[in-house]
């Protein structure tokens, strides 16, 4: 049996942890015992991490890696698998917004032959001009940029085979972009419809301005992909332009 790493970002989630920790607890222990929670502190300041800090001292599944101050969800992502011990990663929200009882069905689905399942949250509950109208057209640009086509970039939840994501730098925003990252080197990747739920505890900690770093990120994502191993092949063709308006 496989290890299932989840790795949980997390700021300001206090009301939401120990329903989130006893959901997996209960869906996991039933269903694929051999996992660890790793739970990444992003800088709160509301006294959740002691509520983990009390739950992992009865619980040795349970990890805390804590950040001194706010980095973002991507960099708590990508500390969180950087600790994952396991050969599946699946990372997950705090907020209860995505459901733990989809953890398996992905998981599952890796067998069927994928390195990436992608969750897809195909009846979103969050504002719809605000958030489900932007995150639209994102995910059909990045579709479209990346020729990796996913409906739910932004759906935090997806499973991992560890090896085809632990060796991927991660900036800005652009946990969104593993799934282009890995497909660009090989990784057979599917999606699946996932459950969402609306945030009872807890505020979001985004607005419409993450759409707009979102797509700035896409433009780095696309520019690494291409030119990182060959830089000349960008530069040069601009600089031999130059060259030849400056002859003219
Ligand atoms: N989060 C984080 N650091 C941040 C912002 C968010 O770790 O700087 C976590 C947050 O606690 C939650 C997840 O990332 O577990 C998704 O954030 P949120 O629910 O606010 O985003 P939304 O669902 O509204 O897109
Ligand atoms: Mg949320």
């Amino acid at each position: 049996m496989q290890k299932i790493s989840i790795v949980i970002p997390f700021l300001n989630e206090k009301e939401n942890l120990e329903t989130l920790y006893k959901k997996i607890t209960e869906v996991m222990d039933r269903e694929m015992p051999d996992y660890e929670i790793i739970c990444v502190d992003d800088g709160s300041i509301d006294g959740g991490p002691e509520i983990l800090k009390n739950l992992a001292a009865r619980d040795s599944r349970l990890k805390i890696v804590r950040f001194r101050k706010n980095f973002g969800q991507t960099a708590a992502i990508a500390a969180g698998i950087r600790f994952a011990a396991g050969e599946v990663i699946v990372p997950i929200d705090a907020d209860m917004q995505n459901d733990p009882a989809d953890i398996p069905k992905l998981v599952r689905k890796l067998d069927d032959g994928y390195d990436v399942v992608s969750g897809w949250r195909q009846d979103r509950q969050d504002a719809a001009v605000s958030r489900k109208l932007p995150s639209w057209l994102a995910n059909k640009l990045i579709s479209m940029i990346t020729k990796v086509h996913l409906h739910d970039y932004g759906c935090t939840l997806k499973a991992y085979r560890a090896e085809v994501i632990k060796d991927i730098p991660l900036y800005g925003e652009m946990h969104r972009f593993l799934p282009a990252y890995t497909a660009w080197y090989g990784a057979r990747t599917t999606e699946m419809p996932t459950a969402h739920h609306p945030r009872l505890h807890g505020k979001s900690k985004y607005g419409i301005s993450r759409t707009f770093r979102v797509v700035l990120d896409l433009l780095v994502v696309k520019f690494l992909s291409n030119y990182l191993t060959k830089p000349i092949h960008f530069f040069g063709g601009a600089g031999i332009l130059s060259l030849l308006a400056g002859f003219l």
